[in-house]
């Protein structure tokens, strides 16, 4: 029998539940502070990733699944969005004036990636990007509306890990000092770190090898090197999160898995998921639309992983709160007709109602609605058909009522 491809998985039941309830509380929050949704295609072509996300990143270096279509074209299954966001900003002309413009997307990811609890090939990511804002003040907007997100959800004891990873500019000086501190003690470290220190010495920072980061004790950090205006934003960031009493402690390691970050880099721990995992991260990349062929217009954004996010609400909350709606009995033909008929009706007027359409005895029928959950029958028969009446079963109690056709809307909605 054939199987998902590995990585991959489909999401129904509890899952699927956490899910739209993520989304909804991630469209409404991202509503209110104006932000409009964007939609790019899953494929790109693979220059895309490359020229944004970096060709010595893991995403792009290991992780891509890319190839070459009917017309050869060399494509990629997007490994994250930011890269397809600003490429579409920059097709549409979007960024042509200094409007801000703030945008954000759901959707699924992918990644030929190690397989481990919480990481799939094909994932899924909320993420929200805001071009044209160059300020520390914006920056807090965007941190502000995704701290309202997580709070919503209910997650509470969240803190910001910050950082500053400078500007193009002020990597030189850092490079040279963090190059003298690897090669006193390279062989610490392993090969990755060894081809990381010659492509982009961030990167090291970054390993997740524990003999790596034990020998990183006491590294040149990025904060040192920042030049007055770098420096003078990560106060005034730092300056704001404390007065809008958002947590954040500094974190001069963090500096995300992409190339593209400049000045303010972030990620969100949750007390939750453990010390050392992040829920999620994002950043300032002022760079990235010129670098895609745009203007040159600053942008911060970050993104949350749906799926992991979808595991912590099941683990701290359970079941996403469901009910099976209400269930309609008929009994015999005649009735089932009338029961579409009513049926119409009550859903156009925002009822929430299955209709048992196999004809099936009341017994098997009855038992079937106990299986899925439904609370309450409603059952169509000859004598009901006559009177305009429907007999309303307590699935729980196994009280019956009587009730007119015409207060079902009413009563159903009043009490689900
Ligand atoms: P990144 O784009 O690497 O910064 O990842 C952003 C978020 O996406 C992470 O914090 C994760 O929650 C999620 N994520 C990244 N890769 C995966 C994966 N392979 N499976 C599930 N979630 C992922």
């Amino acid at each position: 029998m054939a199987q998902s491809v590995k990585g991959t998985r489909d999401l129904f039941g509890n899952e699927i539940d956490w899910f739209q309830r993520i989304e909804d509380t991630a469209r409404r929050t991202f509503k209110r502070h104006g932000y409009g949704e964007i939609r790019t295609p899953i494929l790109e072509e693979i220059e895309v990733f490359k020229r944004s996300v970096g060709e010595s990143s893991d995403i792009v270096h290991k992780e891509m699944y890319d190839f070459l279509d009917k017309g050869q074209r060399h494509v990629a299954m997007r490994p994250e969005n930011t890269a397809g966001v600003v490429r579409a900003m920059i097709q549409h002309k979007l960024l042509a004036s200094n409007d801000p413009q703030l945008m954000y997307y759901i959707g699924p990811m992918f990644r030929y990636e190690r397989m481990q609890a919480g990481r799939y090939r094909q994932f899924w990511q909320i993420g929200a990007e805001s071009f044209q804002v160059a300020t520390p003040e914006a920056e807090a907007e965007s941190l502000v509306m995704l701290y309202d997100f997580l709070q919503e959800l209910g997650l509470k004891q969240l803190t910001f890990s910050i950082n500053s990873v400078g500007t193009p500019a002020c990597r030189p000086a850092f490079y040279a000092a963090f190059r003298a501190f690897f090669e006193a003690r390279e062989a610490a470290f392993c090969e990755d770190c060894h081809r990381r220190v010659q492509d982009n010495p961030l990167r090291v920072l970054d390993c997740k090898v524990p003999t790596c980061q034990a020998a990183l004790e006491g590294h040149p950090q990025l904060v040192e090197h920042l030049d007055d205006a770098s420096r003078a934003h990560h106060a005034r960031l730092k300056e704001i999160l404390t007065v809008l009493g958002l947590p954040f402690e500094e974190n001069p390691r963090l500096v995300r898995g992409l190339d593209y970050y400049t000045r303010t880099a972030f990620e969100v721990l949750s007390a939750d998921l453990g010390a050392q995992s992040a829920l999620l991260g994002g950043g300032r990349y002022d760079g990235l639309v010129k670098q895609l062929g745009g203007p040159d217009v600053p942008a911060f954004g970050w993104s949350i992983g749906l799926d992991r996010l979808a595991m912590l609400m099941q683990r701290l909350h359970g079941d996403a709160p469901r009910e099976a709606p209400a269930l309609l009995i008929p009994l015999g033909e005649a009735a089932t007709l009338k029961a579409l008929e009513l049926a119409r009706a009550w859903w156009a007027l925002g009822v929430s109602l299955q209709l048992e359409t196999r004809g099936t005895n009341l017994k098997k029928a009855l038992t079937s609605a106990n299986r899925q959950g439904v609370r309450r029958a409603l059952i169509l028969g000859d004598g009901e058909l006559e009177q305009g009446l429907i007999a309303v079963k307590d699935l729980a109690t196994g009280d019956q009522e009587s009730w007119t056709w015409a207060e079902v809307p009413a009563r159903l909605q009043s009490r689900p």
